[in-house]
């Protein structure tokens, strides 16, 4: 068998994917530099990692289910002078998910709350923690579905707890009733010191009792946890997607 067959083959048996494609062309490099065989084997190690941790970030992004592709870099921070930006670049090092602290964002339609949720999942990505994105509806549906097949246990620890950032979008669009109002609690209870939470809602604080079941008992109770290692950006102005209707005219007032 000739050597790059039995390469080849080892490699495939020992799982390095890239080194097969990728140790000829470094040979030849390090051959031309004079470069030591330490050398050339630290370099093809590096090669093999920086694909293995490309391959983990790509699955873990599909893994996340973002709704679109937003990054912290273009979000305009000089449009939405409500944002603070120097708090989001601190959040964006990701200690937060570090010491499993919250993030809430509240403000009304528009203003970039999902784009900053977004932007923070990318980054923990990036940073190979597996980040699960989800609406307070969808995962609403999926617990109440979970329960009614019995299978809740399983759904909390797959999809709830083994993300290490868990995004909660749009909270307070859809008001809940009782049942899963205490399912929602469960997701909040469980996460507590355990992992993180991004929330979205475009309801202050003290109207959150109306989005889950008028309990202003639970709400507190759940509110408490949430609140208890945390970081609340409160954003308000006027909404981004409006922007262009207001520059070309189609808004007037
Ligand atoms: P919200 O979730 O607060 O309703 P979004 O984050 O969905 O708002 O923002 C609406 C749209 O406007 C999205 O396409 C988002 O990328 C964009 N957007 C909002 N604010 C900004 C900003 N400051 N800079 C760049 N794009 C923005
Ligand atoms: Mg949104």
């Amino acid at each position: 068998m000739l050597l790059h067959e039995q390469i080849e083959h080892l490699c495939e048996s020992l799982k390095l994917n890239s080194v097969p494609t990728h140790w000829s062309s470094l040979a030849e490099q390090c051959i031309a530099q004079d470069k030591s065989y330490g050398e050339f084997l630290l370099s093809l190690l590096k090669c093999e990692q920086q694909q293995r941790d490309e391959r983990t970030r790509n699955l873990l992004s599909r893994m996340a289910g973002f709704p679109a592709h937003k990054e912290l870099n273009t979000f305009d921070f000089k449009f939405a002078t409500s944002v603070p930006k120097q708090q989001i670049q601190e959040l964006s090092a990701l200690t937060f998910i570090e010491r499993n602290e919250n993030v809430v964002l509240l403000g009304p339609s528009g203003v970039g709350k999902t784009h900053l949720a977004i932007g923070l999942g990318l980054k923990a990505v990036q940073a190979k923690k597996k980040t699960r994105f989800t609406t307070a509806a969808e995962l609403m549906l999926q617990l109440s579905t979970a329960k009614r097949q019995n299978k809740l246990k399983q759904y909390l620890s797959r999809s709830v707890m083994a993300p290490k950032l868990l995004i909660i979008d749009e909270i307070g669009y859809l008001p809940f009733g009782r049942e899963e109002a205490n399912l929602f609690f469960n997701v909040i209870a469980k996460r507590y010191e355990h992992g993180s939470v991004i929330l979205t809602s475009n309801l202050s604080f003290g109207q959150w009792p109306s989005t889950f079941a008028d309990d202003a008992t639970l709400t507190a109770a759940m509110l408490d946890r949430l609140l208890h290692h945390s970081h609340v950006l409160q954003l308000s102005g006027e909404s981004y997607r409006l922007k262009d209707k207001r520059r070309s005219g189609a808004i007037t007032e």
